[in-house]
Formats: C-alpha cells, structure tokens, sequence
C-alpha cells in the first residue's frame, strides 16, 4: 500500500532517533498554536528516559475537541501513576499544522516530551466518532508509521484502539494492530503489563506479541481472524486462525465507577467543554432502540452525593473551574439527582454553576435544571427525538406529549426564555405524519412560550439524520436515502418559518458516510485506506470533508453504501460485528427490534429487568433479575411483594 497521500509531500522522519522537537520552526503562522505546545496546567511530563513503558494516547481530531474526551483523561492519568509508565497525548494536526509538519519533514509528535509517536511502544487511539477514521491513517503516516498493520516493522509501536468504535473494528481492520473493546481504565494496565514483559524479555517477531495482546481478554487482533462472504456480500462466518483468538471476544466492564478524575489539565485554549466535569453515572436503563450508547455502557453504575461533592472540592481546587458538569448519558435519571445538586449547592454555594449535559423529557429535569442554574438561564434543551407518540412508541423513546408540553411550561415559568428540541429523522417506521409532529409539537411549545414570556420566547427544533447502529435494536433497520430524507428536510424548513421556529439539520451526504462506516466490513476498510490516500480527511467537519473523494474510494474498492446503508436487514443475518460481545445479547436486540413493528414499548429497565444479556454478568443485574424473579414468583402465589432494598 502506497504510504502518501495523493498531491501530498510525505511525512518522514529525518533522523533514525529524533530529539526533542523543535516548535519554533513548526508553528510560525499556523492558527491557535497552543493546540500544540503542551504544558498546560495539570499536563505531567515524566521523564522520557526513567519510563519503560511509552504511551501516547491520541484523539484524531483537532485538540479543542479531543481535549474534551474523558476516557482519554482517565487513561492518562491512571498510566502516568504507574511506575516506569508514561503517557503523553498526541491530536490530529488542523490542516495548516499539517503542511508545516509535512514542508519541514517534522514527524507528528506528543505534547508533553515533544518526542515523536514513531518513539513510542504503543499509540492508542480514541474511537468515537466514525467521521475520524481517515485522521487516524493520516496521523500515522505523519508518524513516519506505515498506515497498514501488516506493513509494519517489528519494532514499530503497536498501533492499539479503544472506544464506542473499537466495538465495530473492521473498518479499521487493515490499521489497527489491536483493539481493546470496552472500558479502557479495566484492561490497559494488563496490556501494559503484557508489552513491559515482551520488552525486558528482549522483544522479537511482532506476531508473537500481538498473540499475547489477543489473550488479554477484551483484545482482539484482526489479523487473527479471516472472513468469507456469501454471494449476495453478507457475511458468511468469521473464522479464528490462531489459539490464541478467541471467539467471540468479549467487552470488558468495570462492575463499578473509577475513581474520579480529580486533577484533569486545564487546556489553554477554550475547548468543546471548557469546564469541570464528572462523570455520575455510567450506562443506562432507558432502552430507546436507536442508542447504540445506551446498549454499549451497561450496565447502569451510580456514584452517591458524598462521593460526587469529595470529588468536586478537589476538581474544583485542582482546576479553578467555577462550573461543574455532572456528565452521563441522562443525567436526571441517577437514583439520586436531586440530593446531588442540593449537596453541591450546600457545599459550593450559588457561585458554582452546575450543569446537566442530558436530561429526561419532564418537569422533574426543569427542577433539577433550576436547582442547577438559579440565577444563569441559558437555553433549556429536550430531546424528544421524534414526532409523535407512536412513533416515540416505536422506538420506545418512553415520552408523552403531556410530559414534554409540562416540562416547557415549567421552563418557561421558571425563567427560560429559550427551549431547543432535538429530533431524529429517518427512523424505521417514520412517515411524513411524523415529521409534520415535529412542527406541531415545536409550535405547540412555542405557543406556550409566548403566553408565558412573550415576545421572547424562542424554540430551535435541531434534527440529526438517524444512522442505525451496530450492537443496538436498529442494527437491522434500513438508513433513509438523501433523496428520502429531502422532502422531509423540505417540510421541516418550510414548517419551522411559517411557525417562526428556528432549524437546524445536518448534511445527508456526511450521514450516509457515517452508515457505511458505522455498519462496515473490512471490505470497507480498504476504501478507508483509499479514501485517506486521496485526501480525505476531518470528514467530521463540514468545510472538509469531499462526497467525491469517498464516491472515488468505494468504487474503487467495489463499495456500495446502498448495500451496508439502505438495506433493511434479515432477522438472522450475520453482522461483521458479531465476533464482538458487546454485553447485551442478539436475542433481546432482536426482540427489541421485533417490537419496533408492533409500536410496543419496553419498560426503563430500573423498574424491573428486560433480561438484556448483563443479567449474569454484572452483579447489580443479577440483583435486580432476583428482585423481577421473586416479584412475579409473590404475584403468581398472591403473597406480598417482597421489599427491594
Ligand atoms: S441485565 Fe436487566 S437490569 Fe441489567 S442492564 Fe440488562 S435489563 Fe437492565
């Protein structure tokens, strides 16, 4: 495989061992140069020399965003506190940075030693966002690191992966050296281990190590496992080729929370979220068939209030924030919530300023919302995510009009001026009724507004493309085509003026990209490697990313995103994911999905279990599968429920 990009200089490094680098040179003209100069407050720079073991740990994408990644903090942080450990970061260059790297012959480099990636034992990249995976190919080859793993010397880093997109690996199979699937913080350290023996043993064929990465549970090594297809091009089986390659490989998890993050660096520059956060819970028990997050993070594990406020005088002292974000996937559906943001006030006072990135569609989440922001009223988000109540019934989105039409009278009596309603379009089963709910439903909430606050009241309805995920309900569901997805946008635009509502929507093109890689093979991960040979990459960002250069990739590699995007799937296909365990299992996804068509919901999970798959696996599960058991055993014998503690 050709390791320059088309129209590009190559990266290469000049030296055979390159010192520290020089910024001087690098960064004259090119934009907010504190993305790449390190030292910010909390960054630890540990010795290059005392470590044994080198990680950098990279985001790819530009720092303002990756700097908001918290996995990546976590990792950062609990490696740079093992002995004989370092961890430094590394982040796509902005194309600027990228032609200076490239006109000095500089390699791509860590913030802290300024040492070149290519110096390091191991790269582990952060996967979250399909978008990204070009900017991983484009970093490696900026490393003077062969962008395919096969092409790789022995002594070469190993090139890990991690993240919500490890669990999907294949379109980024032909890269990736090892993937660690699920919760980074419960294996790094055993990999760590693993690579700390290989180099005090004195090292030897890279097969041979990356055997042992694969008997690490929760490591998969695509180069151990061989795939065949059927005719029709969907998948025939997954084949093991080594001893060593189990299958499937299974997800890790933690049965409870990491401690919290207490000293995270304070960027220089404002990043995504520029404020304290930490992270109250983990999973969820909502169950809405299209979140392939709330599947993926289960099972649900709480912190208590003691343990939030301990954690928040020590952030807070460490960082000089005065706003705290108390993250989770829904953030007003911890157990305890209310008591949290009452222990923060009590603790902190109204100077500090709480905020709630996700909450629940009802009046509750306007008063923990209150609580949170007494005085500072931005806009009140909600995210009902779709049109009408069947369709909400279809996709077990478990909100009614009545609560959404309260919980906006609520916001607007308590002092927002401004509610922003979030929606999917393209949902399995959506007609055109649906979408004109989206309209009659922001009106409505509009109408309350002006009653309540007049003239500024203001509503956004902001839409996004629904892209089907693996390892949810919707992994069988067919992706609404650009040229369906139009006249709903139409209607949405012409439906938001007449009613003076304000909307946003985002770009089919960039949706069907995202489908393909979302749901792709490692068919697909040559077209990746293509894609990044003719250029593309920061397709997450609108300015960059080329239809026509990805248009050119497929094709070339006979890719056609008709085939992994807009197909809805057989109840018993085989799925290029399926050698991965995510946790929960095919049959309650398939139930799941089964139930979409009859537009039945399915209960949140903390009022009894759905039976999901973790019901043996995590011991907070299998107490609340006890409690169902025995709840139904009480029913059938008409004796007294038992009480659940
Ligand atoms: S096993 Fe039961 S309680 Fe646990 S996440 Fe699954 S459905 Fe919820």
């Amino acid at each position: 495989m050709e390791a320059a990009r088309l129209g590009i200089a190559p990266a290469r490094i000049t030296e055979a061992r390159v010192p520290r680098i020089d910024l001087d040179p690098l960064l004259h003209g090119v934009s907010k140069p504190a993305r790449y100069s390190g030292g910010e407050w909390n960054s630890i720079v540990r010795p290059w020399d005392d470590a044994e073991i080198r990680w950098a740990l990279i985001y790819p994408d530009v720092y303002d965003v990756g700097m908001s990644n918290g996995g990546l903090a976590i990792l950062y942080d609990l490696l740079n506190h093992t002995p004989s450990t370092l961890a430094e970061r590394a982040f796509a260059p902005w194309p600027d940075m990228e032609a200076s790297l490239r006109e000095h012959g500089a390699p791509l480099f860590s913030l802290e030693n300024r040492r070149p990636l290519a110096e390091f034992d191991a790269l582990g990249f952060s996967l979250s966002y399909e978008l990204t995976y070009t900017n991983v190919c484009n970093m490696l080859d900026l490393a003077g690191i062969a962008v395919v793993a096969a092409e790789r010397a022995d002594d070469a880093p190993i090139i890990f992966a991690g993240g919500s997109g490890a669990l999907v690996p294949e379109p980024l199979a032909l890269v990736i050296d090892a993937f660690i699937l699920g919760e980074g913080e419960d294996v790094i350290l055993e990999v760590t281990e693993v690579l700390r023996d290989w180099k005090s043993a004195g090292g030897g064929p890279r097969v041979e190590l990356l055997r042992q990465l694969a008997r690490v549970p929760g490591g998969y090594v695509p180069r151990f496992y061989r795939w065949a297809y059927q005719p029709d091009g969907t998948v025939a089986e997954v084949e093991s080729l080594d001893a060593a390659a189990p299958l499937p490989v299974v997800k890790r998890f933690m049965q409870g929370m990491p401690p919290i993050l207490t000293k995270p660096i304070v960027p220089f520059l404002e990043t995504v979220h520029d404020r304290a956060g930490i992270e109250i819970q983990r999973g969820c028990t909502q169950g809405c068939r299209f979140c392939q997050a709330g599947m993926i993070y289960r099972p649900l594990r709480e912190r208590t209030p003691e343990e939030v406020v301990a954690g928040a005088r020590e952030l807070l002292a460490n960082t000089g924030y005065d706003e705290l974000s108390l993250v989770s996937l829904s953030s007003t559906d911890h157990s305890q919530i209310d008591g949290i943001v009452a222990a923060l006030r009590g603790e902190f006072g109204d100077g500090l300023g709480i905020s709630l990135p996700s909450t629940r569609v009802d009046s509750f989440s306007v008063d923990v919302a209150l609580a949170c922001a007494p005085r500072r009223k931005r806009s009140m988000t909600f995210a009902p995510e779709a049109g009408s109540q069947r369709l909400r019934n279809a996709v077990s989105k478990l909100v009614a009009d009545e609560d959404l039409l309260a919980a906006a009278r609520n916001a607007f009596e308590n002092g927002w001026s401004s509610i922003k309603l979030y929606f999917m379009v393209g949902l399995p089963t959506e007609t055109m009724a649906d979408v004109q709910g989206i309209v009659d439903w922001a009106a409505q909430v509009k109408q309350i507004g002006r009653e309540v606050v007049g003239k500024r009241a203001r509503v956004r309805v902001s839409t996004s493309n629904h892209v089907p995920k693996a390892h949810a309900p919707f992994q069988w569901a067919r992706q609404d085509t650009a040229a369906e997805l139009e006249p709903k946008h139409q209607l949405l635009r012409e439906g938001c003026r007449a009613a003076r509502l304000d909307f946003t929507w985002n770009d089919p093109a960039e949706s069907i990209l995202e489908g393909v890689l979302s749901r792709g093979d490692r068919r697909v991960g040559e077209a990746v490697v293509e894609a990044w040979r003719r250029g593309a990459g920061f397709d997450a960002w609108s300015e960059y990313h080329d239809p026509a250069i990805w248009e050119a990739a497929f094709a070339a590699h006979g890719v056609d995103p008709d085939f992994y995007c807009h197909r809805e799937r057989d109840l018993w296909e085989r799925f290029p994911w399926m050698h991965i365990a995510s946790g929960v299992s095919e049959a309650y996804l398939r139930r799941e999905w089964m139930r979409t068509h009859r537009e039945l919901t399915t209960i949140d999970c903390r009022d009894g279990c759905q039976v999901c798959g973790l019901e043996h696996a995590a011991q907070l599960c299998e107490l609340k599968l006890q409690d169902r058991v025995l709840t139904q055993r009480a029913r059938k014998a008409g004796e007294p429920l038992p009480v659940v503690v």
